[in-house]
């Protein structure tokens, strides 16, 4: 009596060995992978993985039967060899396709325990076609014990593949599989006794073992074949998958132009390379196309479309290879120059872009002409980083579209430095609201009969911490343009309406509004929320608008203005005769004040024309009903002049210039007494 435990050739097992370790790892790679994927390529994994896995254990388990030596005559039968390959095939397709089309237990246990049985089925049909003199005696136990284990183990080999998304998982799934088919196979082997008996007679026309080891040498280099160039295959269409998405989030999807984000990129490189070696010189250009908008008013966007991917075309047409060309926004494109070594060459190349552009576009039925406007910035001149140098061929292009002579502007530093600084300045104005850099100065304004205070106008400081302080005339215009103006003054409404809610005498306190502010939806629900949550009377507070405010949107403001009256909030209309139709805008809007502009008042005694000016506004007033303030008294003779025109209300240095919180306390309260903020 014998046992197939026994007699075994090392090598040829460690060879069983290796080939089940190879090919469990292909398996659950592409296992691993059939998870995530969907369409034609889960199909594609789920066959290959099918095959491969079905191969190595079919494999796996003839080489270990290579290795067994019983030192008697013995022989494969051919078509039970050949089943049980199919055996490991089929039902390692079953349990892939419960892997990549199943759910919840179904999906990992099953398709594990599945896998595990297959080892199993095919094992014993394997061991069916092994053919030796003698008879073979099963223990029953043991093969239960080696269906179960192989069960088990590849159970938990799927759940591994599915729930791990590390490559640790991959790696504890791959174990998990070896270990299935070694379990099996080894608990199945020991499984077995031999009854040698030479009288048993074994048929000639079995394969030997040559014959044998020549099949699965075939098999396992089909394996081997067939995982690498299906996994290089997976490998390569992934990469071409993650290139597809890396290309579309580059580049621009009309003209198929570089977009933005690589441009940066682009940028970002070459200032490492520059910084390397070399330091070789880059321009950058940025363009804009001259009356693209009326193409696509006239001609609607797709004959737009077109017109842009001509112009990213002809562009693409004049660079070499040291240049780079991007669309960078609707009509707006950029290109770079890299290694260029003059001005001049840097101007030709630019000259070239607006010749290719500026030629006729003909498409199907139209022949349209678009120009295009060139702002230059080079290394040349300094040293500074490329995003800075693309910042700069931008100011230079806004430059040459205003400029009706020239359409291609180098950046120079001393045309466009206003624009820098106004850059840098709008960059700091977005933070000075949370840096807390704004403060509130209060300039008196005296009532001419009695020669007192009537009240303060609040006007806004911002202390920047590098230039000190800033003029409102220089920050407001910025952050009407950028918008930031609705925060800040909303900021400066409530610190106005806290402030004044705080003084011991009732003055009244005038607020300037600007334009944006006064029509934007929540201004009215802002102004009372700035009321209530201070405690100041409406009637305490004058808002102050200028002409500009009211014309954009004329019935909105009107509409803003009735809703602020009927609050009991008063209305005083701001430089007035500054703009070009201060009489009909005084007509068409409900007014209680009117504030003369200083630039009418400054020397008024001694100028017939200002002093005429001054004194029919006071007549208007008369008539109107309505009280004037005349603004910047500087000097005595004004007042006096002012005086005896009967001017309601006077303000000016001469009385006060704007003035801190702290500075007007004795001011406003019999004791001076410091808010807490
Ligand atoms: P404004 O509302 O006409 O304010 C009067 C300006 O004249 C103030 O300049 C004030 O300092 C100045 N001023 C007063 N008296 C005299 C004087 O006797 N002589 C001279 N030469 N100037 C005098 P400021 O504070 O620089 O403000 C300029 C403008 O900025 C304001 O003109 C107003 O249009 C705007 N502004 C100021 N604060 C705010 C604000 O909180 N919100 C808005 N939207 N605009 C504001
Ligand atoms: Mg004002
Ligand atoms: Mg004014």
């Amino acid at each position: 009596m014998a046992s197939l435990a026994h007699d075994h050739n090392f090598w040829i097992v460690g060879g069983a060995a290796l080939v089940c370790i190879l090919g469990s790892c292909l398996t659950m790679l592409l296992s691993r992978r059939l998870v995530g994927s969907g369409g034609l390529r889960k199909q594609f994994q789920t066959s290959l993985s099918a095959l491969i896995g079905g191969m190595t254990i079919w494999s796996t388990h003839f080489i270990a039967m290579l290795a067994y030596q019983p030192g008697v005559a013995h022989g494969f039968a051919t078509t039970l060899t050949v089943v049980s390959l199919g055996i490991a095939v089929g039902g390692n397709a079953i349990a892939k396709m419960m892997l990549a089309y199943g759910t919840g237990h179904i999906r990992t246990l099953g398709g594990g325990a599945v896998f595990g049985c297959t080892i199993a089925v095919m094992h014993y049909v394997g061991m069916t076609a092994y053919e030796l003199p003698g008879y073979i005696i099963w223990s029953f136990s043991h093969v239960l014990l080696s269906v179960v284990l192989g069960a088990v183990l590849g159970a938990l080999a799927y759940r591994s593949v599915i729930e791990g998304k590390s490559n640790h998982a991959s790696l504890f799934a791959t174990v998990l599989m070896v270990a299935s088919i070694c379990a099996m196979h080894f608990t199945g082997m020991a499984a077995i006794s031999l009854n040698l008996n030479p009288l048993v007679f074994v048929s000639p026309q079995l394969m030997s073992d040559g014959v044998l080891a020549t099949v699965v040498a075939c098999v396992t280099t089909i394996i081997l074949f067939i995982g690498f160039v299906g996994f290089s295959v997976e490998l390569t269409t992934e990469r071409e998958a993650v290139a597809a998405v890396q290309r579309s989030n580059l580049h621009d999807a009309l003209t198929g132009l570089p977009n933005r984000l690589f441009l940066n990129q682009i940028l970002e490189d070459l200032d490492d390379q520059r910084r390397g070696s070399g330091n070789p010189h880059v321009a950058v250009f940025t363009l804009d196309l001259d009356r693209f908008q009326e193409v696509n008013d006239i001609h609607g966007n797709r004959i737009g479309d077109a017109v842009l991917v001509e112009v990213a075309s002809r562009l693409k047409e004049v660079c070499a290879p040291t240049h780079f060309v991007a669309r960078t926004g609707g009509d707006e494109f950029a290109a770079v120059f890299l290694g260029f070594e003059s001005n001049e060459k840097a101007s030709s190349f630019a000259q070239r872009m607006q010749d290719a552009i500026s030629r006729n576009i003909i498409l199907a039925d139209a022949a349209l002409s678009v120009g295009v406007t060139i702002g230059v910035a080079t290394t040349l001149s300094d040293e500074t980083a490329l995003d800075e140098v693309l910042q700069k061929a931008d100011m230079a292009k806004y430059r040459a579209k205003s400029d009706v002579a020239q359409s291609i502007c180098f950046f120079d530093a001393d045309l466009d430095r206003a624009a820098l600084d106004r850059q840098h300045l709008t960059h700091d104005l977005r933070q000075a609201l949370p840096k807390q850099e704004f403060e509130l100065n209060y300039q008196v304004q005296i009532g001419t009969s009695s020669g007192d205070i009537a009240g303060f106008e609040a006007l806004l400081r911002w202390n920047h911490p590098i230039r000190g302080r800033v003029s409102p005339e220089v920050f407001i215009p910025l952050a009407e343009e950028t918008g930031l103006i609705r925060s800040i003054g909303h900021w400066v409404l409530h610190e106005a309406c806290l402030e004044a809610a705080n003084w011991e005498k009732p003055y009244s306190i005038a607020v300037n509004v600007a334009p944006q502010q006064l029509v934007q939806p929540e201004f009215v629900a802002e102004l009372d929320g700035c009321l209530t949550q201070s405690g100041l009377s409406p009637h305490r507070l004058e808002i102050e608008v200028t002409e500009a405010t009211l014309i954009d949107d004329k019935a909105r403001a009107l509409e803003v203005m009735y809703q602020i009256k009927k609050m009991g909030v008063r209305i005083a209309m701001d430089d007035f005769g500054k703009g070009y139709s201060s009489l009909a805008t005084l007509r068409a809007f409900p007014f209680d004040k009117i504030k003369v502009d200083r630039s009418f008042v400054s020397n008024l005694h001694l100028d017939h024309q200002r002093a005429a000016i001054v004194r029919s506004t006071l007549l208007l007033g008369d008539a109107l009903k309505m009280p004037i303030l005349a603004e910047g008294v500087e000097s005595e003779a004004e007042y006096a002049f002012l005086r005896r025109e009967r001017c309601h209300y006077v303000q000016g240095y001469l009385f006060g210039k704007p003035q801190s919180r702290e500075e007007i306390h004795p001011l406003v309260s019999g004791v001076p007494k410091v808010r807490a903020s």
